[in-house]
């Protein structure tokens, strides 16, 4: 089993565990620190606009009583009584003024405390979403397993975009109820405390009742991101399996697959629009049953006096102040329980993001790591053994290849000849026994100094979407175009980039050009050619190229491999009938070592591959076929 990526505590430390029950908070302080003066800028506006909100309703009260029913003297709190006129008409101006400018400052607070919340939720899940990439790829190797891969893409892309969600919309919107509800509140309580209290019943009604709504609208966009994905698969199967498709006539039923999936998703999303559909309006209803009970008590109050226990006067400036603040609280309050869902959300996003970032490396750099300096290229591995976890695969593995010398590696697919090169540039440590370079021990340097003393040809070359002067000249922007150019004629690349449209400014990868396999090949050993790197490893490609370019690719090989270090797996032993050496592994372990001639005339295993190759299979002895039938039997 690869390690998991997130969430588990062992793999936290106690840091993690600690705070693991606080991620939100972890989140704020950790990223949101930075840039708290725009938090608290955006905090204060949406406190602010939200106050303003709550004026307007309040000087028409006010009027409607003082002005133009004249029944009580006009006087606005905080405003001191000097302020206010004398006449009528003039108070009504006044209070139009106050009303308009409260207006005017609220839209004005609502862009600050917009543009600096959404500005700040932006600045934290950059950093967050860079450190992420950071960390995610300095991560071990073992962590890169394809069962990684997808649940790393989510976290790198849904739990990102979780956090951001939760940022720029719920923040916001927490803070701006919050100061809502806690204003509203205190006004009608202020106004008539016996009628706010009948009128403020909803509010948890209609909070709880958009709680549940949200919960299952939540449930039900599961089911339609997962027919989405099904749909997806669906159509990618068909753009790329066409040729199949087609020559099986299986349009028929790739089309009832296709109708199915699609099925699927009319279920999943019209499961969504029913339960929108149907339940929206329902939060209407304890809003409007909060209006009719004010309207209600309050107009009975108002004509009769208070009824029951309630005692003291409602004017009508304070019944339509009651149905004013009552419409205003009813959207705010039907989105708590999004914001509630966007929090629960972002809180297990923000648990994995951390989990991920937290995730200690288990091959990581000495303090008092120092810079390696080749001046050899000497290369011994003293007693190494190395597992992937819990499978072991190599077992004692010895041997020491002297400067600039080429050695061969050979032997079954999977007894550990590529693992025995991955240990070279740590990408995995060994369990036991050291590796060394020139005689220091390679876990004592720095890993940049060591990996840039080590090029690598893989079998399976990669490209990056770019240039082809991009990949030559990888990681080096500012390579000059003579430096690219000496690397590719040496790869033998020159003659077929020169004849590209824009030379070694051609776009290859997706959107570009597509090269052949040996091309790419090419490209890729004028990569490490351009390196140059004084240790190389090369995993020698199976993949079926003409026997011209098979020519091309070994004399460019030939020529990087000149005066580093190689190793060299061989896949077809003739390429490396001249090498120095040969190491013939076997179950994780160096079975025999010579020279080409020399191990022939030991005639065991290496001999036995050399007549495989040679086609002549009825020369093999007999115990050689059952061992590799063995082998097959375990492996599969
Ligand atoms: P070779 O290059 O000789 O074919 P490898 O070094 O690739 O052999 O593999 C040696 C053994 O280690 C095989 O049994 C293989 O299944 C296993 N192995 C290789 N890579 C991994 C990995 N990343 N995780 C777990 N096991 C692995």
């Amino acid at each position: 089993m690869a390690p998991g990526i997130v969430g588990s505590d062992e793999r936290q430390g106690g840091r993690g565990r600690e705070e693991a029950g606080h991620p939100i908070r972890q989140l704020l302080l950790e990223y949101g620190w930075g840039y708290k003066k725009q938090f608290i800028v955006g905090l204060f506006s949406g406190v602010a606009a939200r106050a303003m909100g709550i004026v307007p309703p309040f000087i028409l009260a006010t009027a409607i009583d003082t002005i133009l029913l004249e029944q009580r003297p006009q006087a606005i709190p905080l405003v001191s009584t000097g302020w206010v006129p004398d006449q009528p008409l003039q108070q009504l101006v006044f209070a139009v003024l106050v009303v308009a400018v409260a207006f005017l400052t609220e839209s004005l607070l609502h862009v600050l405390c917009g543009w600096e919340l959404k500005s700040f939720a932006q600045n934290v899940q950059h950093d967050l979403r860079t450190d992420l990439y950071e960390r995610v790829q300095r991560a071990d190797m073992g962590f890169f397993t394809d069962e990684n891969t997808g649940e790393l893409m989510s976290v790198l892309n849904n739990d990102i975009n979780n956090v951001e969600s939760f940022l720029t919309d719920a923040l916001s919107d927490t803070i701006r109820t919050a100061a809502l509800i806690v204003g509203v509140v205190s006004v009608l309580l202020y106004t008539n405390w016996q009628l706010a209290l009948i009128t403020l019943l909803v509010v948890p009604l209609i909070a709880g009742f958009s709680y549940k709504f949200s919960e299952a609208i939540g449930s039900r966009y599961e089911r339609v991101r997962a027919s989405v994905g099904q749909l997806n698969a669906r159509l990618e199967d068909t753009l790329n399996g066409i040729e199949v498709i087609k020559t099986h006539t299986a349009e028929e039923y790739e089309s009832t697959r296709f109708a199915e999936a699609s099925q699927d998703y009319y279920d999943a999303r019209w499961d969504v629009i029913r339960t929108e559909v149907t339940m929206h309006p329902g939060i209407r209803l304890p809003a409007g049953i909060g209006f009719t009970l004010t309207f209600l008590v309050g107009g009975v109050w108002m004509l009769t006096g208070p009824p029951g226990p309630l005692a003291g006067t409602v004017t009508a400036g304070e019944l339509v102040l009651f149905f004013f603040y009552t419409r205003q609280l009813i959207w705010p309050l039907s989105t708590v329980g999004q914001i509630i869902n966007l929090y629960q959300q972002a809180r297990a996003s923000s648990e994995r993001i951390f989990g991920l970032l937290t995730t200690p490396n288990q091959v990581s750099e000495r303090d008092d790591a120092e810079e390696l300096t080749v001046t050899d290229g000497r290369v011994s591995y003293d007693d190494v053994t190395f597992g992937y976890e819990d499978t072991a695969v190599l077992e004692s593995v010895d041997f020491t290849a002297e400067g600039g010398q080429y050695i061969g590696l050979v032997g079954p697919t999977g007894s550990g000849k590529t693992t025995l090169l991955k240990l070279l540039p740590r990408l995995y440590d060994p369990d036991g026994g050291t590796v060394s370079v020139d005689g220091t021990d390679i876990s004592s340097v720095t890993i940049e100094s060591l990996r840039s003393t080590i090029g690598y040809v893989g079998q399976e070359t990669f490209l990056f979407s770019g240039t082809i002067k991009q990949n030559i000249a990888y990681g080096t922007p500012d390579a000059s175009e003579s430096e690219v150019i000496e690397a590719a004629k040496a790869a033998e690349a020159h003659s077929f980039v020169r004849k590209l449209p824009d030379g070694y400014e051609t776009q290859i990868g997706e959107q570009g050009v597509k090269l052949s396999g040996g091309q790419r090949q090419r490209v890729a050993i004028a990569r490490t050619l351009f390196k140059d790197p004084e240790i190389l490893l090369l995993d020698e490609a199976t993949s079926d190229v003409d026997t011209e370019t098979e020519l091309l690719i070994q004399r460019s090989i030939n020529r990087l491999a000149e005066d580093r270090t190689t190793f060299a797996i061989a896949h077809r032993l003739s390429t490396i009938r001249d090498a120095d050496r040969i190491l013939v592994l076997e179950d994780g372990q160096i079975v025999e070592r010579g020279t080409h001639e020399e191990l022939l005339a030991r005639d065991g295993l290496y001999a036995n591959l050399w007549e495989i190759q040679a086609g002549n299979v009825g020369a093999l002895p007999e115990d050689f076929t059952e061992r590799v039938l063995k082998r097959r039997s375990e492996s599969s």
